[in-house]
C-alpha cells in the first residue's frame, strides 16, 4: 500500500480544496468510485486521532471525569451534525451507518403501528430499503406497495402519493439515487406528505454533501446518512428522527439514543463524523461548482464513444455522478481493463459489484441489456487530468474490446 497523495485543484475562487489523499494498491490510480465509500478527510482524521490512539478511554455513558469528556464530544458532534442539517440536537440519532438507519427508521416506524400496516417505497432504493420492506412484507405480514420510476429514474410524486392507504405507516424514498445519481422529488413529496400526517423516511446517504438538503422544506420524519460517503468514516452513521416520533427499536438494550438505538457509542466514529458533517457543508459550493464542471466534462468524453448512452436524468442528477451504457461490449471486461489502466470505477452499486446479477435499478429504468453500464462518481481531488485519462483509457478499451481483442488498459 503507498500513499498517493492527489494535488488539490484550485476552486474557482482561486482556493484550494483540502487535500484529500487516496490510499491505493496503484500509486497514480484515478478513484472514480466516490458513491461507493470516499476517502477519510485530514481534518477528520485528525478530530478522530485523540479517540483512537492507545490508552484513550472513555465510555460516554459513565459518570466519571474520562466518560463526561466523551459525552461533550459526542454532544458536540450532535451539535455539528444538527447545525449542518438545520435540525435540533435531539433529533440527530447514532447509528451505525445507513444501512441500520434505513432498517431503524422503516422497521421502527411500521413495528411502533403494532400488528400489520403497510409500506410505500420506490422500485430503485439501496437494498437497505427494499430488503427491508420486502422482509416486512414477507415475514410480518406488512402490505407494501413499490412504486415504479420512468426512465430516467425518478419517481412520480403523485404516483407515490396515490399509493399512500389508511394504515400506511411510513414512506420511504431516497433523495437520490445511488447509481443513477438521479434527484427524487423529495421537495413536492416531503410537503405533501406532511400535510397528511403520513411520516415519510428519506435515504439521504447519497445526497448529502453533493446538493442542498432544506430539511425544513422537506419536512421528513426521519432520514438516513453514512459517514463514509462523505469523507468520514465507515461503521458510523445518523438517524435524523422528528423529535415527537418513537419507533419501535430494532436493537434493545441500554436505551441509548432516545431509546431507540441501544449500544454503547462510537466515541471515535462519531467525532469524526461530526466534522466530517461539517466539512460537507462547508465544501457543497465546490460539487456545484468545479466537481459538476469536471463531471460535464467526463461525460462529453464518455457520450464521443459511438453508441454510448447517459443513464438517468439528464439535470436532476447528483454533481459529481456519471453514469453511461456503453453498447456491444461486456460490462466486467471493460471495467478490469479500466481497473488495469488505473482507472476505478463500478458496474453499478459497490453492494452488487461481484454479483452476476443485473442490477435492479438498471431493470427499473429499463436499460438496455447489450451495453455495458458503468459509473463513475467524483470527488473534489479528482482533476482535469484524472478526468482526460479516464476519457482516453474509455475510449482505448472499448476499441479494443470492440475489435475481439482483450482490454489490457493500453499502455
Ligand atoms: N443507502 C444508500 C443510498 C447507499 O448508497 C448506501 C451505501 O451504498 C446505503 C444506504 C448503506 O449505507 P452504509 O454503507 O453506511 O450501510
Amino acid at each position: 500500500m503507498v500513499w498517493a497523495p492527489i494535488a488539490p485543484p484550485a476552486t474557482r475562487r482561486g482556493q484550494a480544496a483540502t487535500v484529500v489523499g487516496v490510499m491505493s494498491t496503484t500509486p497514480d490510480a484515478v478513484y472514480l468510485d466516490h458513491a461507493a465509500t470516499t476517502p477519510l478527510a485530514a481534518e477528520v482524521a485528525e478530530a478522530m486521532a485523540p479517540w483512537i490512539t492507545a490508552g484513550a478511554v472513555g465510555n460516554a455513558s459513565s459518570l466519571h471525569a474520562a466518560g463526561r469528556r466523551a459525552r461533550a464530544a459526542v454532544e458536540d458532534a450532535r451539535d455539528r451534525v444538527a447545525a449542518a442539517l438545520g435540525v435540533t440536537p435531539l433529533e440527530v440519532l447514532f447509528t451505525s451507518g445507513g444501512t441500520e438507519a434505513d432498517n431503524q427508521a422503516i422497521k421502527g416506524l411500521v413495528w411502533a403501528g403494532g400488528a400489520g400496516g403497510h409500506v410505500v417505497t420506490t422500485a430503485i432504493e439501496h437494498h437497505a430499503v427494499l430488503e427491508t420492506v420486502e422482509w416486512l412484507r414477507d415475514h410480518q405480514g406488512v402490505k407494501a406497495t413499490v412504486v415504479g420510476v420512468d426512465p430516467d429514474g425518478a419517481v412520480d410524486p403523485d404516483e407515490v402519493l396515490a399509493a399512500v392507504q389508511p394504515d400506511t405507516r411510513v414512506v420511504s424514498v431516497m433523495a437520490a439515487n445511488n447509481e443513477l445519481g438521479t434527484i427524487q422529488p423529495i421537495d413536492v413529496l416531503g410537503p405533501a406528505l406532511a400535510d397528511r400526517g403520513v411520516p415519510l423516511h428519506v435515504d439521504a446517504v447519497q445526497a448529502f454533501g453533493k446538493v442542498p438538503m432544506p430539511l425544513e422544506e422537506w419536512r421528513p420524519a426521519a432520514l438516513a446518512l453514512s459517514a463514509h460517503k462523505f469523507n468520514g468514516p465507515t461503521g458510523v452513521g445518523v438517524l435524523v428522527l422528528r423529535r415527537d416520533l418513537q419507533p419501535h427499536p430494532v436493537l434493545h438494550g441500554g436505551g441509548q439514543e432516545r431509546g431507540v438505538r441501544s449500544g454503547t457509542l462510537n466515541v471515535a466514529g462519531i467525532v469524526g463524523l461530526g466534522a466530517a458533517a461539517e466539512r460537507a457543508v462547508a465544501h457543497l459550493d465546490t460539487f456545484g461548482t468545479v466537481v459538476r464542471a469536471r463531471r460535464d466534462a467526463l461525460l462529453d468524453g464518455l457520450l464521443a464513444v459511438d453508441d454510448t448512452t447517459l443513464n438517468g436524468h439528464a439535470e436532476r442528477r447528483l454533481p459529481h455522478n456519471a453514469h453511461v451504457g456503453i453498447g456491444g461490449v461486456d460490462a466486467e471486461a471493460l471495467l478490469m481493463g479500466l481497473d488495469r489502466a488505473g482507472i476505478q470505477c463500478s458496474t453499478g452499486s459497490a453492494c452488487q459489484s461481484g454479483a452476476a446479477q443485473r442490477s435492479h435499478v438498471l431493470d427499473a429504468i429499463g436499460a438496455r441489456e447489450d451495453a455495458a453500464h458503468l459509473r463513475f462518481t467524483l470527488g473534489p481531488e479528482t482533476s482535469d487530468d484524472d478526468v482526460a485519462r479516464t476519457i482516453a483509457a474509455v475510449t482505448d478499451a472499448v476499441a479494443r474490446l470492440r475489435t475481439g481483442g482483450t482490454s489490457n488498459g493500453g499502455s
